[in-house]
């Protein structure tokens, strides 16, 4: 079997060595095809690369890819890696009863969610109700208001007119009963709001007043 020595880079002979080790420093990258070889029975130096003509055909493509040969494998297994593991996840999503139930609950707990927002958007619905449109009940408490006043100070005018009263004499609420229209129980109305009213001196301006601001007579 021959053997060959190879002259490293301080020119000292190393050696000896068959084709097959020598293959493999060059793949190593210990040797490149430039390295001087000889066989054991000569002394005639050739590159490296003509002892071993089929390296020196892909001279760096060989490691390069055989590398990239690695590194396909590398990626082909972890790519198989994944998709097992994926399989296994869809698997397990879609087969056992735990992931089911716990999809179901999900679905419950959405039921569940969704009816108690109905219920409360409900409930802010009949409070909205019944605690009328805060803006037409002023209007219409103050409008009404105000009508109360226009009749109390008219039932003013008529008292003082009829019993002689002149400016500055203060009637009171009992004074002008016989000079309006009463309610239904009998009383001088009262502001619908829950002011409350005030009769002034004959004369004075205003003769009544509500205790609510803005219920008052033009
Ligand atoms: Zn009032």
């Amino acid at each position: 079997m021959n053997t060959y020595f190879y002259r490293d880079n301080s020119g000292k002979e190393i050696g000896p060595f068959d084709l097959d080790t020598l293959a493999k420093l060059r793949l190593a990258g210990m040797l490149n095809d430039n390295t001087l070889v000889r066989a054991e029975n000569t002394t005639e130096w050739k590159s490296l690369r003509e002892f071993l003509p089929s390296l020196a055909a892909a001279p760096q493509t060989t490691q390069s890819s055989k590398k990239s040969a690695n590194w396909t494998w590398a990626g082909l297994f972890i790519a198989v890696v994944i998709i097992l593991a994926a399989s296994h996840f869809n698997n397990s999503s879609q087969k056992p009863d735990q992931t089911l139930s716990s999809d179901a609950k999900t679905i419950e707990q959405l039921k569940i969610d969704s009816e108690r927002d109905y219920q409360k958007a409900r409930a802010e619905a009949g409070a909205l109700r019944n605690q009328p449109s805060t803006k037409v009940s002023d209007i219409e408490a103050e409008n009404a208001c105000i009508n109360n006043l226009r009749q109390i100070d008219a039932a003013i005018n008529e008292w003082a007119l009829e019993n002689g009263k002149s400016n500055g004499a203060l009637p009171t609420m009992a004074d002008i009963k016989g000079y309006i229209k009463l309610t239904a129980t009998g009383e001088v109305p009262s502001c619908p709001a829950g002011g409350i009213y005030t009769l002034h001196p004959v004369g004075s301006n205003p003769q009544v007043s509500c205790s609510i601001p803005g219920h008052a007579l033009p």
